[in-house]
């Protein structure tokens, strides 16, 4: 089954349980294949580029500079990556080629998850997400006249997204705590820390085994040698390093 990412219409959505099941399908067979790979508007959260530049074969810092665009949030001052698309008119994604996507085993966590949207909020009492998800209906998309029926639960699992939205849900833990522990706008060195660990894992991983990031707090043998065989483990530490040295939570890694 193959799966675009469109450009959703917020007054398209339909609330959907998990258990309730939707008539979608999408695959070349479809006359509107391809469509809502143009007039690009896609954001990419960390992992999504960590999984896009190991597909490319190449490192974040050229995944970064070669396939997409960095802006930053007017009001938060948080670096903001979208994919750049190709050149022309109809703003195509850079991965897509008449024959779909060529990076569909890695493709962006937003382009998995369609036509589904997921809403996340966190429950006062007991600090959890709680997960709300809708059907954007577009009319563009033909993928809803389709016969194929499933829950919702059954797309997540088809579209192997539980991985993504774990680690997406870290990306989101850390723009919660800058919503609580440092709202206005980052500081430019904040928002190069931000960047650098979340964004650029590479070059990340460069600064604290070969330039100094963190030589007034020096880090185990052990957890050095974890940090440079292990590339999860390097991303899970990356959170927890803008938690705390951007956002000031606890007191260090
Ligand atoms: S990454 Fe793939 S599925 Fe997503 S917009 Fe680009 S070509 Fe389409
Ligand atoms: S069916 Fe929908 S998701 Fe699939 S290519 Fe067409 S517009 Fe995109």
């Amino acid at each position: 089954m193959q799966q675009r990412q469109p450009h959703p219409s917020r007054d398209g959505l339909i609330p959907v349980s998990e258990k309730e099941s939707f008539a979608f399908d999408c695959s070349r067979a479809v006359s509107c294949f391809n469509a809502c790979c143009r007039n690009l508007n896609q954001f990419l959260t960390p992992y999504d580029i960590l999984q896009l530049k190991n597909h490319l074969g190449i490192g974040s810092g050229e995944f970064l500079e070669i396939y997409t665009s960095r802006h930053i949030g007017p009001e938060t001052g948080l670096p903001v990556i979208t994919l750049q698309p190709k050149p022309g008119a109809e703003r195509e994604c850079p991965f897509v080629t008449t024959s779909g996507c060529a990076v569909y085993p890695n493709r962006p966590s937003s382009c998995r998850i369609y036509p589904l949207a997921r809403v996340v909020s966190r429950c006062r009492r007991t600090g959890r997400f709680a997960e709300h998800f809708a059907l954007i209906r577009e009319p563009h998309c033909l993928g809803f006249q389709q016969n194929t029926r499933q829950t919702a639960r059954q797309w997540l699992q088809s579209q192997q997204l539980h991985v993504y939205l774990e680690q997406n849900d870290r990306f989101l833990e850390i723009i919660g705590l800058k919503n609580r522990l440092a709202p206005g706008p980052l500081d430019l060195r904040s928002r190069h820390l931000f960047h650098l660990a979340l964004y650029d894992i590479d070059a990340f991983r460069d600064h604290i085994l070969c330039k100094g990031l963190l030589a007034d707090r020096p880090l185990s043998a052990e957890i050095i040698k974890r940090l440079e065989a292990d590339e999860m483990a390097l991303f899970a530490f990356g959170h927890r390093f803008v938690a705390q040295q951007v956002f000031g939570k606890d007191r260090g890694p």
